[in-house]
């Protein structure tokens, strides 16, 4: 099979890749940058797209880019880096002679952790103050791990299924809800290629993500709960998530259905902030007793953001279960135990 992957640079494109190469597919990388084995977004748009068997979309600008503001103009690239690029493969799908049979958006249910260059920076500013006495900084380094592409309301009861119905309610659901939206294909192209939204949890695995940077501050014995702890913890390990990607990519077995096809990429097991902070502390044979109660959060972040360090969404794979995918890593142990003893 040859797959295109849109931001296949990236994360979980680096971990994709590897398992599709592993499997025989051929894989070409749409980017930003030229080189081997990649095309450039401009490409695809005045060349179409290249032969390909499945598409997937994991372009976007990082939610906590160190670099940049918190401002309108961060806001309008948070949206256009994802839908712009997701309408324009979509675009090329549709334009195409040939187009693929599946054609995959990976959007998310709620944490979304940050790039390894966020992380060292935040970890190093908070290290920096942490000696200087001041909680201020853990909180922000903390705030970093935990950003959020929301789009199940977060609540300690609600329990979400692919089927449940949402609509937005703050910015970051909203921008869930138009990348979607910006990836379905016109009628007469649904009736060949398989349309599927996949939405990760926090994605854990070594060789990025927040997992990596959040090692050294637990094997300090600097790790804590944040706020009551009681929040749910939406995860997955990135080895899992791949294969769901993967799967998802296979060749359709029934004509496509018109509609997407959402798959919740997160583990089956249902834990908490405290039970994940917890077994990281276990698995490293650390204490974690700095928790970072809620009241000093919102004091210090405000109320508005510190929601979403302080809440999160039970999320079910209802349907990934259903569709058989088998799950390397379904409880906490097992991934903890891959990434910490590696
Ligand atoms: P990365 O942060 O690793 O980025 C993926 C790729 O996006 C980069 O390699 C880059 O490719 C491209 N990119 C970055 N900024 C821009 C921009 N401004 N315009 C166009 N392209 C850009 O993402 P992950 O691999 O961690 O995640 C993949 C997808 O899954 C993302 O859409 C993310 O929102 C979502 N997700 C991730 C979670 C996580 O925990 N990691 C959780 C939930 C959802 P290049 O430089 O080659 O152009």
């Amino acid at each position: 099979m040859r797959v295109l992957i849109g931001g296949g640079s990236g994360f979980v494109g680096r971990e994709l890749t590897r398992l599709l190469r592993d499997k025989g597919h051929e894989v070409t990388v749409i980017s930003r940058q030229s080189g081997p084995g990649k095309i450039t977004w401009s490409e695809l748009e005045s060349c179409g797209l290249p032969p390909c068997d499945g598409a997937v979309n994991l372009a976007g600008e990082n939610l906590m880019n160190p670099l940049r503001w918190w401002n309108e103009s961060y806001k309008k690239d948070l949206f256009s880096s994802r839908i712009d690029t997701t309408k324009a493969l979509a675009q090329a799908i549709a334009a195409s002679p040939s187009p693929p049979h599946s054609w995959v958006l990976v959007s998310g249910v709620g944490k979304s952790l940050p790039s390894v260059k966020t992380l060292k920076f935040s970890y190093a500013a908070w290290v920096e103050v942490y000696y200087m006495n001041t909680q201020i900084d853990k909180i922000y380094f903390f705030s970093s791990l935990f950003m959020f592409t929301a789009c199940y309301k977060p609540s300690l009861t609600a329990e979400y299924t692919e089927d449940s119905e949402w609509t937005p309610f703050d910015l970051l659901s909203k921008l869930v809800k138009e990348w979607e939206a910006s990836a379905l294909l016109p009628e007469n192209v649904v009736k060949t290629t398989k349309q599927v939204v996949i939405r990760p949890g926090a994605v854990l695995g070594r060789d990025g993500g927040a997992m990596k940077q959040m090692l050294l501050p637990f094997w300090l014995g600097l790790g804590g709960t944040l706020g009551s702890g009681r929040q749910p913890f939406p995860w997955i390990h990135v080895s899992d998530l791949a294969g769901i990607i993967a799967h998802a990519l296979e060749p359709p077995t029934d004509t496509p259905s018109p509609s997407q096809q959402v798959f919740n990429g997160v583990a089956p097991a249902l834990n908490t902030n405290y039970e994940f902070t917890k077994e990281l502390g276990r698995v490293l044979r650390r204490p974690t007793i700095l928790p970072v109660p809620g009241f000093v959060m919102n004091t210090l972040m405000g109320s508005e953001r510190a929601v979403v360090l302080t809440q999160g969404q039970k999320v079910i794979p209802k349907r990934t279960l259903a569709a058989g995918f088998q799950y390397k890593y379904p409880d906490l142990t097992s991934a903890l135990k891959e990434i910490a003893g590696s």
